[in-house]
């Protein structure tokens, strides 16, 4: 072998503000600021403030490998959190607000948190259970000192003001050349079977990553961006754009806590933002002020939607009505990005309607993500759009094995099981059928509950629609459709069961449509099915 001769670098996570602040100092990082107001940063600034934050944190105790809390919106100091800690070789974990009391207290408790850094909106959230957390030593309000209040103080550990902490400080700071193996942030799933997990990323999964991310047919990243982060730093890495976007010096604009229509629209259009990402259900938000205000987005190119499966109504929407595409994307915590779709030259050559069907597929993995479909024995399906199967996948963006988990996560060839059923077409566009659990099993055909949902929210009157396989006396399972009415429509079940049975098989349609006034979303704002299956399993039998 002849070795190659071209030098070696371990990047680490700080090297891209780093490359940020040098090359693209007076480019802004602007939040919609928790205190109110806008705040605007420069790339090179943010990485002065993350200098002082990294002696701040030393000063604290923290030290390499501590995990270290943040619950916090998307905002500069998160930011500078999410470099701060992995630059001084202390993992950032991110905490979902949202999760019910007991997920918390149990991640914290797993992840052994010393400190969380926590918005003055979420302080609460941890005091409800702070003498549950026997490993948390202190409290980092992220405010500045006239923010601060008496009742925060009296919690019960010590608590610091932020901005207190950082003033203290110089922004002399060398940051350690780690390994790029070295773990660099925390995220744990959101446990919708059994206690959550913890999925570690390293140095290495986050260069990666943010490289690949900004490719055209992931995230198209460059400096020309202004990217509205309205998913949260704290679902699946943010998505890995808190990292990529500065890595290729575009704008990043974060949303803080103002998630409303307005607010949103608001940002958009004065910051210009060509670009914004979300799941489903907060995607909705947004256009629905679009569209009950007769509003415009001309800045916005393109808007990225993952999460749960992208209904065609919302893809034809923003692209009729707002001249906007929508890039679907699949990914999970355990692989941040996995596919996304794009436009393959074959596609200029369909119909519109050709073209939404493949539109609305989840898409094609980037360069490094193998993929595969497998039925029961593990045999691979063929890529005929048809065949569905278990899907897997493996690579070095894809997780090895949960955080303390003995076990690897992957079977004897390195495949990870994602838990999803997929088909995968000639073009080489996965498209998600179901959850494994999720798969409605009526009389030994299968039917896809993600299919019925898309077809049901297609009825110009429904908000939003979740299909259950529930008890069945005769057939073990049938669907059972729930269906949350728009704001002032009142559509009959009827009208809605005719659109699904314009597109479905007599066989799949739901047995029954029951509205309920709001849908259960689960901590990352997807719907919840798990108390709508404990509430209606026994519907159909009672009926
Ligand atoms: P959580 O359980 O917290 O939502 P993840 O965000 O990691 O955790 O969820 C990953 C799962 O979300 C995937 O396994 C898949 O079931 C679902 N998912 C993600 N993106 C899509 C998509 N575009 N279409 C359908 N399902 C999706």
């Amino acid at each position: 072998m002849i070795p190659g001769l071209m030098q070696k670098k371990q990047f680490n996570v700080i090297d891209i503000l780093q490359h940020a602040a040098t090359w693209y100092g007076d480019v802004e990082v602007v939040t919609n600021s928790v205190e109110g107001g806008v705040h605007r940063i420069g790339y090179a600034k943010l990485y002065d403030r993350t200098s002082q934050l990294a002696n701040a944190l030393q000063r604290l105790g923290v030290n390499s490998g501590d995990r270290i809390g943040t619950m916090a919106w998307n905002t500069w100091r998160h930011l500078e959190c999410w470099y701060g800690l992995s630059g001084i070789g202390a993992i950032c974990h991110t905490l979902n607000p949202r999760l019910f009391p007991d997920q918390i207290e149990y991640i914290v408790n797993h992840a052994q948190n010393r400190f969380i850094f926590v918005d003055t909106s979420f302080i609460s959230v941890i005091a409800n259970v702070l003498d549950k957390l026997p490993t948390l030593e202190g409290l980092v309000v992220m405010t500045d000192k006239e923010n601060m209040t008496d009742d925060m103080l009296k919690i019960g550990i010590p608590v610091y003001c932020y901005e207190e902490l950082l003033e203290a400080e110089t922004s002399d700071f060398v940051w350690p050349l780690l390994d790029e193996d070295t773990a660099s942030s925390l995220c744990y799933t959101s446990g919708t079977t059994g206690n959550p997990k913890g999925v570690l990323y390293s140095h290495e999964f986050n260069l990666n990553h943010s490289m690949i991310s900004a490719h055209g047919d992931v995230f198209d990243l460059s400096a020309k961006d202004s990217f509205l982060l309205i998913v949260p730093m704290f679902h699946a890495n943010g998505w890995g754009l808190p990292l990529s976007v500065p890595m290729v010096g575009g704008k990043l604009v974060l949303p803080g806590p103002f998630m409303d229509g307005k607010s949103l629209y608001d940002f958009i259009k004065v910051e210009k933002c060509n670009k914004t990402c979300a799941v489903p259900t907060v995607m909705t938000i947004l256009i629905d002020h679009l569209d009950s205000n007769n509003l415009q987005i001309p800045s916005m190119n393109e808007i990225y939607i993952g999460g749960s499966a992208v209904p065609q109504s919302m893809i034809e929407g923003f692209e009729v009505r707002y001249n906007v595409d929508v890039n679907h994307g699949w990914g999970m915590t355990e692989t941040v990005v996995g596919t996304f779709n794009c436009h393959l030259p074959f596609m200029d050559e369909l119909s519109f309607e050709e073209r939404m069907k493949v539109r609305c597929k989840q898409g094609r993995p980037p360069f490094g993500m193998e993929m595969k479909i497998v039925d029961n024995e593990g045999n691979s399906l063929p890529h005929d759009g048809v065949a569905f199967g278990k899907l897997m996948v493996r690579g070095p963006r894809v997780i090895e094995r949960y955080y303390k988990a003995k076990e690897s996560a992957l079977d004897k060839d390195g495949w990870f099981d994602t838990g999803d059923v997929s088909t995968i077409d000639k073009y080489g566009f996965m498209q998600i059928t179901d959850r494994t659990k999720d798969i409605i099993k009526s009389g030994g055909e299968w039917i896809s509950s993600v299919d019925i949902e898309n077809t049901a929210v297609g009825h110009p009157e429904v908000q939003i629609a979740a299909c259950l396989g529930v008890k069945h006396m005769k057939w073990e399972e049938r669907p059972l459709l729930i269906v949350v009415k728009k704001e002032g429509c009142d559509p009959s079940k009827s009208s809605i069961l005719d659109i699904i049975s314009s597109e479905h098989a007599k066989w799949q349609l739901p047995d029954d449509v029951v509205f309920i006034d709001e849908m259960p979303l689960t901590a990352t704002g997807k719907i919840d099915k798990k108390p709508l299956r404990t509430k209606y399993e026994d519907f159909l039998i009672e009926g």
